[in-house]
Parts: C-alpha cells; structure tokens; sequence
C-alpha cells in the first residue's frame, strides 16, 4: 500500500461546498487503496482577516498571540475536513501542527522545522484511518509556544511531514493546474510546466512564485522528494518538481523556465554616504542585528569629487519602518545625508537552467522592456536568474513583454485560475 500526503490551499478549501468537494477527492484516494495523509490550509482568506483583526486590537501585536491566533484558521478547516470526510464513511482524524509532530525553532512568524515526529500520524494510519494535520503551525522546542511557518507555510507542513513518512510523493493541490512559465492571473497565455528541477523552482519561490512555498522546495530538495503541484478542481496531470527533468525533456526545454514577480518588496536609497572602508559592513550589520532580510543591493561608484556614494537595497514592505527607523539612528555616526523610502516598486525575475549555455538573454530582455516602455531601476543575477526592479504600475506590463519575448507564450489557453482572490 503505498502512502501519499496531499496538501490543500486556502482556495480549494473557501467554503463548505470546497471542503466537501476536497473531503471527495480524499476519500477517492482511500479508496483506491493508499495511506491518506492530508495537510490542509485555513479556509480561504481567513489567515489575511485574522492578521486584519489583530491590527484593529494593536499595532504591534506580539509574535506569540499573533501565531496563537492565525493557527486558529486551520483548527477550523481541519475539524471541518474530517467532518465531511467522516460524512462519507471513512475514518479520518485531525490534528494540529503540535500534534503531529511539527517541531521548530522559536521564531514566531516564520519558525523553520527542525524536527518531525509524527508517531499520532503514524498510529492513525496504522488504525486505518486518514490523518488531517493543520498545515503552517508547529511548536517550539525550546517554549512550547505555538508557531507558524510564514505565509504560505502550509505547503512546508506536507513537504515535511512527507518526508519523515517516507511518502512516495507530496501532491500540492491549488486552484492553477501546476506551476506556469508566469503567474496566470497576470498572464493570461502562460503555459504549463510538465517538470521543473528543485533548483529553478527555488528560484522562482525565492523571486515571488507563491505557487510553492521557498522553504517546501528546500525541503523537498534535501531530501529529494518530488512535488506534484496540481489543480484540486480538475482532474489535469500538474506540474512535477524534481531534481532533474525526465530523459528527453531538455530537447524542447526553453531558455527561461519561469517568470517570477514580486509586489511585496519596497527599496530604500541612503544618499551622500561617506565613500570609506567599513561604512556599507556598518549599515548592513544594523540592520542585520534586528533580522531583517535584504534583497538586492547596489551602489554607485562614488563621485570623485565628492567622495560620496547612494546606496539602495531592496527589503520586504513589512520592514520598511523597522529599517528607516534603524538607518535614522545611525545617521550622525556615518555622516550620511538622508534617506529615501520607495514601496512602489516591482521586482521581474527571469529563471532558467538554460541561460547558463545561452549568451545573449539578457540584452533580449533589456530590449522587451525598453520596447515596453519600462524603466529598469535595479539589477541583480544569479547563474541561472535575471532580476530587475521597475515601477510597480508597470510590472504587470513588463511580465507579458518578456514573456512575448522568450516564446513563452501558449497557442491555446491553458492558464485557467479556478478560485482564490489571489489576495
Ligand atoms: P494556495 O492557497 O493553494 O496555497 P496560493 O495562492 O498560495 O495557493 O498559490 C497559488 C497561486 O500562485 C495561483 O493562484 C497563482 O496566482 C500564483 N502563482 C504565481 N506564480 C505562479 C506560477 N508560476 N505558476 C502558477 N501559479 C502561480
Ligand atoms: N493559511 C496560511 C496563509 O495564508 C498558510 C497557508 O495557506 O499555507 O499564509
Ligand atoms: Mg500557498
């Protein structure tokens, strides 16, 4: 008998007809004769409302309650999964992250798992029963507070949970049929990805694809585990996310892979900074002491006669205060003179394995973006990813040119979005 965790999103789950639709599909598989392991997301937009709710009690709320309160969302779908599942003859149990065994560190928000002891799993199992485990929560190790895995974390519960099961595969399902060479809901002609490697898919997670979550396919890369993301309305073979694409597979593969955008990112430009040794080590270890990420960087070559430099970098928009505040601080020690905040911008990344023998890429895509009429404010690369930062108003723009411009687009429309408010 073999064994399949299966994880289902906030979309495929937004109200009872969903979860009674999912609880069907499930009891499909049981029947046919697998070992059912299902992580389930909170019902459509709950988690986003619940946040809502919280900023209407504080400004601040802490990372303890915080997570306290968002993993109330998928107690709720959890309980109501195996309800409708129990309503259609079969056994299935629910548990929450602690229960199941989803050990993290202590980092309220986005805990990373470090441990996964799923004995209750086992045991529901072993009894014949389906297991229903709350995806994105944990427990910490150190507190025994509750936590959560960061948006999206869900998909990093089944991937987890799948590997300590030594399941077969994790299916991922959604509400777009697989992973698309561009987001569908800004590109209509996308087409479907039949396989993409854990190394292209990290970087499109990493660059904005919200289809899987970074850490999932981190996860999934370590312990090569393979990914079937697919559509929990239809019955279409998905997209497979693998270490390396199936014999053959290469001859037809384009250049670009995937298109990736991010809205979530603003950037911030420290002007007239004291070209000197130790200044740039000086403001990034202040920002790094309060743990916030930083994307791109860059820095002119100083003007000579002024000896000064700007420096921007781009970060997530929910640390934007945090960072200035931090940069203020530091104003009188560097001498710097002021600073600028953008969260208007947008990031366009360009991924594939096959840019690495193909010269050439970028000057195509530089020219699909001045024929759009984008300007490019920042650029950074990778071996196998191209990023720029443009105006947000012309992101979306900028997506459809580029993908015109690598032959991306489908011939007949493949792309259909079948639920979600794609909040
Ligand atoms: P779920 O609630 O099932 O976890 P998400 O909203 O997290 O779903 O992820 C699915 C969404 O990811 C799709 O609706 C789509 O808008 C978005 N997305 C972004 N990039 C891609 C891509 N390259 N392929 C498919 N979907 C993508
Ligand atoms: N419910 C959580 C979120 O909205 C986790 C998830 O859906 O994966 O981010
Ligand atoms: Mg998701």
């Amino acid at each position: 008998m073999g064994l399949i965790v299966q994880k289902y999103g906030g979309s495929s789950v937004a109200d009872a007809d969903g979860i009674k639709r999912v609880a069907a599909r499930i009891a499909a598989a049981k029947r046919a004769g697998q070992q059912v392991v299902v992580v389930v997301s909170a019902m459509g937009d709950t988690t986003d409302n619940l946040i809502d709710l919280a900023n209407q009690v504080t400004p601040i709320p802490t990372g303890r309650e915080l997570d306290m309160l968002l993993t109330a969302g998928e107690r709720i779908s959890m309980a109501l999964l195996a309800m409708a599942i129990g309503n259609l003859g079969f056994e299935a149990r629910s548990f929450t992250g602690s229960q199941a065994g989803i050990i993290t560190d202590s980092s309220h928000g986005r805990a990373r798992v470090i441990d996964v002891t799923p004995g209750r799993i086992t045991e529901a199992l072993n009894d014949g029963a389906i297991a229903i485990v709350a995806g994105f929560q944990g427990i910490s190790q150190d507190t025994k507070d509750v936590t959560t895995l960061g948006r999206g974390g869900s998909d990093t519960t089944a991937v987890a949970l799948a590997a300590a099961l030594e399941a077969d595969v994790c299916e991922i399902y959604t509400d777009v049929d697989g992973v698309f060479s561009a987001d569908p809901r800004v590109v209509p002609t996308a087409r479907k990805l039949k396989s993409v490697t854990y190394e292209e898919m990290l970087e499109l997670a990493a660059s904005g694809a919200k289809v899987l979550h970074l850490r999932c396919v981190e996860y999934a890369r370590r312990f090569d585990l393979p990914i079937h993301v697919r559509s929990s309305f239809s019955n279409l073979e998905g997209t497979w996310v693998v270490k390396d694409r199936p014999e053959g597979a290469d001859m037809e593969q384009a250049i670009i892979s995937g298109i990736a955008h991010d809205k979530s990112e603003a950037k911030i430009t420290i002007v007239g900074v004291p070209d000197r040794t130790g200044v740039a080590a000086r403001i990034f270890q202040s920002i790094a002491d309060a743990d916030i990420n930083i994307d791109m960087i860059v820095q002119n070559v100083s003007a000579a006669d002024t000896g000064l430099t700007d420096i921007s970098f781009t970060l997530p928009k929910t640390e934007g205060s945090n960072a200035t505040t931090i940069l203020k601080k530091i104003q009188g020690e560097i001498g710097y003179l002021s600073i600028q905040y953008d969260d208007q911008i947008g990031k366009l990344s360009l991924v594939g394995a096959g840019m690495r023998s193909h010269p050439g890429v970028t000057a195509t895509f530089f020219a699909a973006m001045a024929d759009a009429g984008v300007n490019i404010e920042m650029i950074s690369t990778s071996e196998i990813r191209i990023s720029i930062v443009c105006r947000q108003a012309d992101l979306d723009s900028a997506v459809r040119a580029a993908h015109s411009a690598f032959d991306l687009d489908s011939d007949q429309i493949e792309a259909v979005v079948y639920g979600g408010t794609g909040r």
